[in-house]
């Protein structure tokens, strides 16, 4: 996305990724992995006129569907009907991304080029597969490495960068539900969540009817991945915690087994810049927790803001501290909203007293506009920041 709003800016721009170039690959096979986008990610591909290239294979969801012991019951997002927000694939919009990047004479991909480092005059150091050494030829850097960043590893050894990095103590494991004859085996417009207070199974939408489900699940202790050794324990462990998802999902216990364990965590860095060489952007300056589902669209909303700051002008040293000046207080909000959402998705939504709240509140949204939710202030109101966003939230 910032390639392309960079080139629409008349900037020469090359794109260095480690993978490989996606296109040819066929998308469905493998692994589905979906994210949800909301207004701010948005705002985004409409400014890089790539929308219209996602809305068709992307799914609304108008609510969370909470499953219980009880049954389910569907909690809506907003007050709106149009207040949704959407299942889309992660191969599917990189492709649509990189398509469209392409398509500036101005923009150069290079596949399979991973950074290494920086040089001393601030210039990224790349290097291939067979462990050919390059040096970009041209400047600035925009570093959008993602959570792991070593961009930003080579700021923090120079004391540019201060990074705290606070992992979680849960994992997180992707499975499949699939398709039951051809139809969703569950509501298809709704981001299902098994809430089980210390633990949750999340699963949204993808084309075809399928779902990409999510297990987060201490690493150690009771009721963790590391008591998940056998088949017979995983096919336990899901028939105790969540029995109906369990019957939907017939390859459990070898997805569970093939598919890797990821993890996750905050990356809290100041000192986004060096100068005007280099910036960090996305995971790569502000990782958070996905439980707000607002990572990419906060990367997304990055490069709105770096575009806007881009066209007021000034230099790059400027315009860079003027970034960063600009969204730490937001992308510190988010990633506290995040890891507080982790909370209520998996124990809150189950509190009755909770749920007699979140009706009051969309009771006063109705008859006065100003009283927005929290959640719908991050999700559907881009034109709130995120700490006014939290600020607003703490003080009702
Ligand atoms: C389980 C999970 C669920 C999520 N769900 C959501 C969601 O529902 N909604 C949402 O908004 N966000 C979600 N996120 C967060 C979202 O995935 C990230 O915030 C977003 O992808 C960040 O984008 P980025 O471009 O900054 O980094 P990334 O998406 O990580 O992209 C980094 C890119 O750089 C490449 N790269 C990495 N290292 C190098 C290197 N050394 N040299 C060259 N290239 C390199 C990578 O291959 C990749 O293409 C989720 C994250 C996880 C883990």
């Amino acid at each position: 996305m910032l390639a392309i709003l960079l080139a629409r800016r008349g900037f020469r721009v090359t794109v260095y990724e480690r993978r490989s170039d996606p296109r040819g690959a066929n998308l469905d096979s493998g692994r589905s992995i979906n994210l949800a986008l909301a207004a701010r990610g948005i705002r985004g591909l409409e400014r890089a006129g790539v929308l219209e290239r996602v809305m068709p294979f992307a799914i609304p969801m108008r609510g969370r569907m909470v499953h219980t012991d009880g049954g389910a019951e569907l909690q809506m997002y907003g007050v709106r009907p149009d207040e949704v927000i959407y299942s889309v694939g992660r191969a599917h919009l990189n492709l649509a991304l990189i398509e469209a990047a392409d398509r500036f004479e101005n923009v150069e991909l290079r596949f399979g080029r991973a950074a290494t480092g920086l040089t001393a005059d601030n210039r990224v150091e790349l290097r291939d597969a067979a462990g050919r050494v390059e040096t970009a030829e041209l400047a600035p850097t925009i570093a959008t490495d993602g959570a792991g960043s070593p961009v930003r590893d080579a700021l923090a050894v120079r004391g540019i960068a201060r990074v705290r990095e606070e992992p979680l103590a849960h994992d997180y494991k992707e499975l499949t539900i699939p398709a039951a004859g051809g139809r969703p085996a569950l509501d298809a417009n709704a981001l299902h969540i098994w809430p089980r207070g210390g633990f949750m199974l999340i699963a949204l939408p993808n084309p075809g009817g399928t779902f990409t489900a999510t297990l987060f699940l201490a690493r150690h202790g009771a009721n963790s991945f590391e008591q998940l050794v056998t088949g017979d324990d995983v096919q336990a462990f899901f028939q105790r915690e969540f029995p109906g998802a369990r019957a939907l999902m017939p390859d459990l216990a070898r997805e569970f087994f093939e598919h890797p364990q990821g993890q996750l965590g905050t990356v809290y860095t100041e000192g986004w810049h060096a100068g005007g060489d280099v910036l960090l952007l996305g995971d790569a300056a502000h990782a958070i927790v996905p439980f707000h589902g607002q990572g990419m669209n906060c990367a997304f909303e990055d490069c709105v803001e770096l575009d806007d700051l881009l066209a007021k002008g000034g230099s790059m040293d400027e315009v860079f501290a003027a970034f960063e000046r600009r969204r730490k207080p937001n992308t510190d909000a988010i990633a506290e909203m995040a890891l507080e959402n982790y909370v209520e998705m998996r124990e809150t939504v189950l509190d009755p007293e909770y749920r007699r709240k979140k009706a009051a509140a969309e009771k006063r949204e109705k008859s006065d506009p100003n009283a927005i939710p929290r959640y719908s202030m991050v999700m559907f109101h881009p034109e709130i920041p995120y700490a006014e966003a939290r600020a607003r939230s703490l003080t009702r």
